[in-house]
């Protein structure tokens, strides 16, 4: 058996039914069982465009005896059941079943990344979450979802830009001072065993708090060898992304500092 966490997600629809409805068909399958599940809490979307329905967000600690592969099926298989039609990325949705943590399993297939890529800086996910499983580790990380919580608020208010390339650091700066004012310059806080001088940028948010010895986002790009153990919150882009990686960046940053979002917005059309 394996405790396994999900996010559940519905911004389309009668959202607070279909999210009971997907708790009804987990726990009417067999090898399935809903050990707890948080309330339901109303939030604002992120990474969306505009004026996108405000989403219905929670979370749910399961058991399991069946495989991780076999389980997202499962997720994908109740989510088009409950009327899930378009798989527009951030789009509207009836119902978005994530696979946040499957016990301590690291895995990275083409269709099922877990821990899933994005839970370690969202409110939306860690919120529910803690209030079923604070205990929980993120096994890449290995702080607890409590913790990862906390650090959302009391973390230093910076991002470290760890990347080989010093033109994909400057390039990617300068959007970032360009999008959201974040200033470049390196805090004190910084552990050169983390966040190495020769591959690392750093960028303050302006009005921010520098108490922590943690920024509340590490970005490690094209740096496929890095791990993430250690630096707290990090959204790892691979070399392929391509043209997707600023969207995912300024997504991330969004959902770290929602005040800085919404000005992001206005040119994210
Ligand atoms: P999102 O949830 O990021 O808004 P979707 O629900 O449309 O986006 O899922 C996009 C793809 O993400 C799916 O094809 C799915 O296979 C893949 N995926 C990778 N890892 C996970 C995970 N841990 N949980 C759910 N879906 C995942
Ligand atoms: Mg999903």
């Amino acid at each position: 058996m394996a405790a396994c966490l999900i996010a559940l997600g519905s911004n389309l629809g009668d959202r607070t039914a279909t999210l009971d409805a997907a708790i009804a068909a987990l726990s009417a399958t067999a090898g399935v069982q809903v050990v707890r599940c948080s309330a339901w809490q109303l939030t604002l979307p992120v990474g969306g465009r505009r004026a996108q329905p405000e989403f219905f967000n929670g979370a749910a600690l399961i058991e399991t005896s069946r495989g991780a592969a076999d389980f997202h099926a499962l997720l994908q298989q109740i989510e088009v059941q409950l009327g899930r039609q378009r798989h527009e990325r951030w789009g509207d949705r009836t119902l978005d079943l994530d696979l946040l943590l499957y016990g301590d399993a690291v895995i990275d297939s083409p269709a099922l990344t877990v821990p899933h890529p994005r839970m370690s800086f969202r409110h939306f996910v860690l919120e529910p979450a803690v209030q079923i499983a604070a205990p929980m580790v993120h096994p890449e990380i290995g702080w607890t979802l409590e913790r990862l919580l906390e650090h959302l608020d009391g973390g230093a208010d910076c991002v470290a830009l760890v990347a080989p390339s010093a033109t994909a650091r400057r390039e990617l700066a300068a959007a970032l001072r360009e999008r959201f004012g974040l200033t470049e310059g390196a805090p004190s806080i910084a552990d050169e065993r983390l966040w190495p001088t020769s591959s690392t940028a750093w960028l303050t948010v302006p009005d921010g708090q520098m108490s922590s010895e943690h920024p509340k986002l590490t970005i490690l790009l094209d740096s496929p060898t890095a791990s993430e153990a250690g630096r707290g919150p990090t959204l790892q882009i691979p070399p392929t992304k391509g043209d997707n990686a600023d969207r995912e960046i300024f997504a991330a940053i969004a959902a770290v500092w929602p005040r800085l979002g919404s000005r992001g917005d206005q040119r994210l059309q």
